[in-house]
């Protein structure tokens, strides 16, 4: 029997912005989850992250029907994961022409966080600053690592933590998908565990939330939908600096609600 994955999602326009450049999607036949930030000027930032969740979601399921893939597979890593990255590798192509046609080049682009749930492994993709972690036995473990050049500056021992999160350049990323012909796709591959729980989620959650807070109420809610939900709205009192987009996917062999279909979208 296939273990049973529930999951929840909520997307949240913020207190501060005018509107809502983060996306997401969940192709539970294909156990696919993906989410995206936008960003660029007008309504830029919305189409970016439309487009990058739709292509990806689009092209995964056409690389399971054998309709091939996008670029050079990459030895070491299963075949889902090689698809996965393929469908970005599309989205990113298919952000850059829709600039190039609006005369949108340098204003538009999208991060994507996506994770792909096989029996006993997920493949984790992403680029940019969105991320994924994980709660297992109370834990939260931060699995990606993010495209950004505050967090490369702390990762290279120029910027402690503290003068990270008071820099003024947080928003500048070292990756995004559609702000140029190619993008380097980072992958990586992890065990799964019934009672496992799962977040991605852009970053005008975790701007507001410390991992102890997430890890609380990841840890204290009965169902994903739930857990989707007052994480959001915790960030919101928070302050709500921006929009806020949480997926939460929990793996339990026991569930009642597999694959649960229940999204609120706040506008
Ligand atoms: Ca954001």
């Amino acid at each position: 029997m296939r273990n049973k994955i529930e999951f929840g999602a909520c997307s949240d326009i913020g207190c501060v912005r005018e509107g809502n450049e983060d996306s997401f999607g969940a192709a539970p036949d294909v156990r696919l989850f993906v989410l995206s930030d936008g960003m660029g000027g007008l309504a830029f930032g919305e189409v970016a992250s439309r487009i990058a969740v739709e292509t990806i979601i689009r092209e995964y399921r056409g690389a399971k029907a054998g309709t091939g893939l996008n670029g050079d597979s990459i030895e070491g890593v299963s075949e889902a994961s090689n698809r996965l990255v393929s469908a970005i590798h599309a989205a990113n192509k298919a952000i850059y022409q829709n600039a190039e046609q609006n005369g949108a080049n340098q204003q538009m682009g999208a991060t994507v966080v996506a994770v792909h749930l096989a029996e006993e492994r997920m493949s984790l993709a992403h680029v940019g600053d969105s991320r994924a972690y994980r709660l297992r036995g109370g834990q939260l473990e931060q699995l990606t690592r993010d495209h950004s050049f505050i967090a490369e500056q702390v990762r290279q021992g120029r910027m402690t933590q503290l003068e990270a999160g008071r820099s003024g350049l947080q928003n500048v990323l070292l990756r995004a998908l559609g702000t140029s012909p190619k993008v380097d796709v980072e992958i990586t591959e992890e065990l799964i565990l019934d009672g496992d729980i799962v977040l991605l989620c852009s970053d005008g959650l975790t701007r507001e939330l410390t991992d102890a807070r997430i890890a609380a109420i990841l840890g204290s809610c009965d169902e994903a939908q739930e857990a989707a939900d007052r994480l959001v709205e915790a960030a919101k009192q928070a302050g709500g600096g921006d929009n806020i987009t949480a997926i939460v996917l929990r793996r339990d062999a026991n569930s009642r609600n597999s694959f649960a279909r229940m999204f609120r979208i706040g506008r």
